[in-house]
């Protein structure tokens, strides 16, 4: 790996960045400033859903932007009521109502007040182990110790529960519980999950409360998981679902899909953004969703998924692999803290998580078998 000099210091370092300039990108590929090429099992950071530079979103993006780039959510856009009308029509149309914002934080902030707001309650029930941003209430509601030093009054909201164990909801309940919030499929926290029943469990209890269920599909919306919904998939409706991520292929958006008698409750006035859902990035989603939409596109993303899955569970390194589509997580059968690093050496870019011993591939779901044979092989020649 040839490092960049790193000329700039106005830029704020919040993360550890590799020392490589991204300069393009087309497919599943992306390429640094030196012209070295990259296979993106990473899919930057789940966001190219559809691949880098999808050539439908890019001329989605330069008409609506010629037409008109941006005007607020005062007045009417064609391409944000059309975008609505699409994710509802994805779950129960005349029962939920869509609200747009900016990120994955924004839309589970607004999931909790909208909760607070209908429910009269403040109380928040999250999971051990879950991420839902780096804004101060979604990092109120992350189950990850680390990130909790900017979280004021946790314990005054917050009663972390622990996924897969319904008594433990069940004894977080109180009288002021407003909310669950439920990560299904804890992405950073090393790709875990639930058995299946265990949600319908949290549904039935949160009903039988009176209690608003927040699924966060941020990562696991979308069609990442192999169904445009995780939540759908597993026979699950929640009150409010939240999505991010490759939503609008790589501008941001976000989207809170909201139940009508929650979404009736909030008046002109009490919630608004400035940016969301502004027609460029709306056509931008609407495009990408339309290729996720097309019929037969996910089946093939679960069966491309079953192909990794079957070929990773060769490799003598590995223990198990987890989570579903392309959402996966490798676990090892030792702590691997250099595999990222050794990914990119050799042009191969995936993810890290919480877990040293495990890594995270959240490739585009356009990755083609090509393609993960050639993952395949640089993965594999690694661990050598
Ligand atoms: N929720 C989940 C499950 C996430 O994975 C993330 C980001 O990685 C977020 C929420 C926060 O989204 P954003 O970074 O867009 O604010």
């Amino acid at each position: 790996m040839k490092p960049i000099k790193i000329s700039h210091n106005s830029l704020i370092q919040t993360y550890v960045q590799y020392p490589i300039e991204m300069v393009k990108g087309s497919g599943s590929f992306v390429w640094d400033g030196t012209g070295k090429k990259y296979l993106d099992f990473y899919g930057g950071h789940a966001v190219a859903i559809i691949g880098h530079c999808p050539e439908k979103v890019s001329s989605a993006i330069s008409k609506q932007s010629a037409a008109l780039l941006f005007y607020s959510n005062i007045f009417h856009t064609k391409p944000a009521i059309e975008l609505a009308k699409k994710l509802a029509q994805t779950l129960l149309p005349q029962e939920y109502q869509v609200y747009f914002a900016n990120s994955g934080s924004e839309a589970n902030e607004t999931a909790i007040k909208m909760a607070r707001k209908y429910t009269g309650k403040k109380h928040i029930i999250s999971f051990k182990n879950s991420f839902h941003g780096r804004s101060i209430t979604s990092l109120a509601v992350t189950g990850i110790d680390s990130y909790h030093q900017f979280s004021p009054n946790l314990d005054a909201y917050t009663t972390f529960a622990k996924l897969g164990d319904i008594e433990s909801v069940q004894d977080a309940i109180t009288g002021d519980t407003a909310a669950v919030i439920c990560e299904p499929i804890q992405s950073i926290g090393g790709v875990k999950m639930a058995p299946k029943n265990f949600y319908k469990k949290l549904e039935k209890l949160c009903r039988k409360n009176k209690i608003v269920l927040i699924f966060d599909e941020v990562q696991t919306g979308l069609g990442r998981t192999g169904d445009f919904w995780f939540s759908k998939s597993i026979g699950v409706r929640p009150d409010i679902i939240t999505t991010a991520k490759g939503m609008a292929s790589g501008l941001p958006l976000s989207a809170v899909l909201i139940k009508n008698n929650i979404s009736k409750t909030i008046k002109s006035g009490e919630h608004a953004t400035t940016f969301g859902g502004g027609p460029t990035v709306c056509a931008a989603s609407l495009a990408t969703i339309s290729i996720i939409l097309k019929k037969g596109f996910l089946r093939n993303v679960k069966s491309k998924s079953r192909y990794l899955i079957s070929k990773l569970l060769k490799i003598p390194q590995i223990k198990t692999v987890s989570g579903a589509g392309f959402l996966l997580g490798v676990h090892f059968k030792k702590p691997m803290p250099d595999m990222v690093k050794k990914c990119l050496q050799k042009g191969l870019i995936i993810g890290s998580s919480c877990d040293a011993s495990t890594i995270r591939l959240m490739p585009p779901l356009t990755m083609s078998k090509k393609e993960i044979d050639l993952f395949l092989n640089i993965f594999t020649k690694i661990l050598i």
